[in-house]
This record gives structure tokens, C-alpha cells and sequence, in this order.
């Protein structure tokens, strides 16, 4: 009963959030437990306490951010993403009252800020605090900054690394909290972990994928101006996946180089002898994707995800609701299940912007002879004698075909931020239990 427990999703997930609040609160532990000899006084315990929390929290970071599967698999990548987001405007307001309250409390340390005459352990926590600002700036407006997202990628590893660095160099040169053998090896345990992650996702990894590459065999046209990729694994088995997964994708250059883009794969999970990518041309790289010859060298990394039908084998049946592009996991969930002989009812709301542009509209309809699958296409622009659903996926349109019986479904959201969030409010209004609905954003970033 107790292996049971510890090995539930659930309980897993918990276990994660304990290990992250413990190491935060490691150096915290050991100042208690190791206290300075000389008494500090409250003030500047606490302005010391929070540069250690904020350290920890940054360099916990990397862990969140180096795609490790175990932690990945429990939470699905934005959630992680989004806690990456806001964890460090958290451990930068303690970057920042740290110093703040010293110098309140000590109004001699300014002069810590003279860059030429202060000593190095200081003059780095400033450069760590600028790399810090200068980090959080580009990420909370790299839109309206313009600045693209590869060179953007870029800057920020540099900054992170930079930030942590100088951090962990200030903390181990004020030597006075540091001097204690204990501390000193949490420091160093925490600065190595971040370097080994760091390792990890910038070579081991790539030199993994490299190891496990695929080639391109199709590049075939769908409607809405989206292409499907083709991939087929050589010299190794490829990968299976649960429907509804993604992958990050490299194409033509090595996998060293960092640039790679995620998508969700559009087919069946148990196949893997090939493997495809259903993607929109709607940027930098997604408009290259037709151009790309059969017989170019692919890379991956995944799958990864939570976003799918295979964690809910008890329930009774499944509402999946895309818009536009959102389509792909839906399309790689519903020909799995067709495949494997799936007696479950799946409904589908799919909303297009014409019935041209309507993506994967005879596959769907074929997967009606191996599936009870029910499609509701919902049109912007409607055709003349269109008799179907039109205008927005709202609360009296999802009302009309969801089951009563409500959380006997689970429902599955993929489509424009905005239609995602109406879908979900409209949801909660239609008291679907929150625990039913999972949503993929496609905007990671
Ligand atoms: C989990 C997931 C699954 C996805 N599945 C699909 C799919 O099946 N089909 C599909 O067409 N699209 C999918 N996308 C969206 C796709 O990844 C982006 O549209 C694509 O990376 C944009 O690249 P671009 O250079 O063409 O666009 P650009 O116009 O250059 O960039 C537009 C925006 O896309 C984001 N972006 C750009 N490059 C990257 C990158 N390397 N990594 C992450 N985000 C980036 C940035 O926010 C950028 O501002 C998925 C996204 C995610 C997160």
C-alpha cells in the first residue's frame, strides 16, 4: 500500500515540490544550525537568509529549465515553464531587498556600491544583480523589445549563467557566513549541480540526439497552408509516444547549435517507424518547413508532455476541442485510438476559419468508420448553404454537445490563446470538474 502511494502521480508531483522548498531552504538550515559566532541581530540575518534563498532559487533553475523527463512528466512543460517565470520575479525581489536592507540597516555599506574601491566579493554581487536586471528586462518584455527568439535563447543562458555565477563567487567570498565546512560543501554541491546541468542540456544532450537521427522522407501539403513532415528514424528503433506528445525538433544543422522548435506529433503513438509533424507556416521558421528536400537529417528530443487521451485509460470517453493548428495532438490522439481499437466515444469541436482551410477534413472524417467519433465544425467564414456551427466555441454551443453527465469525459483544449481561455471559462460555467480539463498552449515562450 505504502510503494503504491509513493509511486502515484500525485504523490510524485508532491514529492517534487518538497524536494525544491528543501533545497531552497538547505542554506537557510545549516546558518541555523551553524549560526555566526558573533550575533548579527535580526536585520541582517534576514537580508542574509534571503540571498541565500534567492541563490538556491536561481540556481534551481536550471534544473526546472534542463527538460529532465521524470520532473518534466509530472507537471507537462508550461506549467514548469510558467513556475520558472514567476519563481524568479520572486528570487529577484529578494536579489533585491538583500542588499536594501543592509544598507538601511548599515548605511556604511554603500560604498560597497564604488565599483573601483570595493572589494571583488562585492563588486560581483553587483555584476550579479546588473546580469540579474538585465535578464528579467529582455525575458518580461522580449516582445515588445523586438528582440527574436533565437538571439533572445541566447542572452538568456548567458545571463543566467552569469547571475548565478557571480552569485555563488559573492556568496562564497563573504567568507564570514562561509567559513563553516558544512557550508562550504552545500556551495560547492549547488555550484556543481548547476554546472553539471549545464553540461547536460548544451552537450550530452545534443551529443545524444546526434547519436539518434532521423531523416526526412515526405513533406506533404495540408489544407490551411500546413505541412506534414515526415520523419523516419535510421540506424536506431525511433521512439513511441502517448498521443498528444511533442517533440523539439532540429532540422539540417547539429543538434549543438540549439535551434530547435517544438511541435506536436500528428501521428500514431505506436508507430515508430515514422513519425510526423503536422506544422502552420506562420513564421522564421515554420515558412521553411515546404522547402525542406526529402533526405535532410532531423534531430529530436522528447516526447514530452502530459497533454494526453493515454494518462485517462478509466474514463468513459473524450472531448477534445481544437482550434485551428490545435488540431495536431487532437489528430495524433484520435488516429492512435483508431488504431488500437478504441470503443470510447470521442467528441470533436474543431474550429476553422473556412471549410477550405479546415486541416485534416478527410483524415477526420475517415477515422468516423474505426471510431465513435462525432465532429462539430465550427466556421468563421461560412460557406452558402453551411447548416453547421458558426461564430465562437461558447458556453451554449459547448452546452449542446457535451455530455450531461459531465466528469464522466475528459476534455482536451488546443487552439488560440484566446479561444483556449474562453473554452475553459465557458467549462467552469458548464460545471466541468477542473480536474478534467488539460490545455496545451502552443505559446510556450
Ligand atoms: C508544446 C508545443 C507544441 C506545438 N505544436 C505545434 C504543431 O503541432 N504545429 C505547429 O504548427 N506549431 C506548433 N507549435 C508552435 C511552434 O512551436 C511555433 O509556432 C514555432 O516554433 C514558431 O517558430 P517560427 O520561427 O516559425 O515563428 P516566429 O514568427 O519566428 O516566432 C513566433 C513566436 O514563436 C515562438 N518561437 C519561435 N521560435 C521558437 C522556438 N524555437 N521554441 C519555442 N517557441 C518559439 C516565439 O514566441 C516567437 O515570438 C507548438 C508549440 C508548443 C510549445
Amino acid at each position: 500500500m505504502k510503494s503504491l502511494l509513493m509511486q502515484s502521480p500525485v504523490a510524485i508531483a508532491f514529492g517534487w515540490i518538497w524536494a525544491y522548498i528543501f533545497i531552497t531552504l538547505l542554506p537557510l538550515l545549516i546558518l541555523l544550525i551553524y549560526p555566526p559566532l558573533t550575533g548579527r541581530g535580526f536585520w541582517i540575518d534576514l537580508s542574509v537568509a534571503l540571498g541565500f534563498i534567492a541563490l538556491a532559487m536561481m540556481a534551481l533553475q536550471f534544473a526546472l529549465t534542463a527538460r529532465i523527463n521524470r520532473i518534466e512528466a509530472s507537471y507537462g512543460v508550461d506549467i514548469i515553464l510558467q513556475f520558472h517565470r514567476y519563481i524568479s520575479l520572486v528570487a529577484f525581489t529578494f536579489v533585491l531587498i538583500h542588499p536594501l536592507i543592509l544598507f538601511v540597516v548599515q548605511p556604511e555599506t554603500l560604498q560597497l556600491l564604488n565599483f573601483f574601491t570595493a572589494p571583488w566579493r562585492a563588486r560581483m554581487a553587483v555584476l550579479a544583480t546588473l546580469a540579474l536586471i538585465a535578464l528579467v528586462i529582455t525575458s518580461v518584455w522580449r516582445q515588445q523589445l523586438k528582440i527574436p527568439y533565437e538571439p533572445w535563447r541566447t542572452l538568456h543562458g548567458i545571463l543566467a549563467v552569469l547571475a548565478v555565477g557571480l552569485g555563488l563567487g559573492h556568496a562564497i567570498g563573504v567568507g564570514n557566513y562561509l567559513g563553516l565546512f558544512w557550508k562550504a560543501v552545500l556551495w560547492t554541491a549547488i555550484a556543481l549541480t548547476a554546472i553539471w546541468l549545464l553540461i547536460y542540456v548544451r552537450l550530452v544532450k545534443p551529443w545524444l540526439m546526434l547519436k539518434k537521427p532521423y531523416l526526412v522522407e515526405e513533406v506533404r501539403p495540408e489544407s490551411g497552408n500546413v505541412w506534414t513532415l515526415a520523419l523516419r528514424p535510421i540506424g536506431h528503433k525511433g521512439f513511441c509516444f502517448q498521443p498528444g506528445q511533442f517533440a523539439w525538433i532540429t532540422l539540417e544543422i547539429s543538434p549543438f547549435r540549439m535551434r530547435e522548435h517544438p511541435f506536436s506529433m500528428s501521428s500514431n503513438g505506436d508507430n515508430t517507424e515514422k513519425i510526423e509533424f503536422s506544422i502552420k507556416a506562420l513564421g522564421d521558421f515554420t515558412n521553411t518547413i515546404k522547402d525542406v528536400p526529402p533526405g535532410t537529417k532531423a534531430f529530436l528530443d522528447g516526447p514530452y508532455g502530459v497533454f494526453t487521451t493515454d494518462r485517462y485509460e478509466d474514463t468513459a470517453g473524450f472531448v477534445l476541442i481544437a482550434g485551428g493548428i490545435g488540431i495536431t495532438p487532437m489528430i495524433s490522439m484520435l488516429i492512435t485510438h483508431a488504431e488500437r481499437g478504441d470503443e470510447r466515444p470521442y467528441l470533436l469541436i474543431y474550429a476553422s476559419k473556412n471549410w477550405e482551410d479546415i486541416t485534416f477534413r478527410e483524415e477526420l472524417d475517415e477515422l468516423k468508420k474505426k471510431l465513435d467519433l462525432t465532429i462539430i465544425h465550427v466556421l468563421k467564414e461560412l460557406p452558402e448553404d453551411w447548416s453547421g456551427e458558426s461564430g465562437y466555441v461558447d458556453k451554449e454551443l459547448l452546452q449542446r454537445y457535451i455530455p450531461k453527465r459531465r466528469a464522466t469525459r475528459q476534455y482536451f483544449i488546443c487552439a488560440s490563446p484566446k479561444m483556449m481561455d474562453q473554452v475553459e471559462i465557458a467549462l467552469h460555467q458548464l460545471e466541468v470538474p477542473p480536474t478534467n480539463i488539460h490545455m496545451e498552449h502552443f505559446n510556450l515562450v
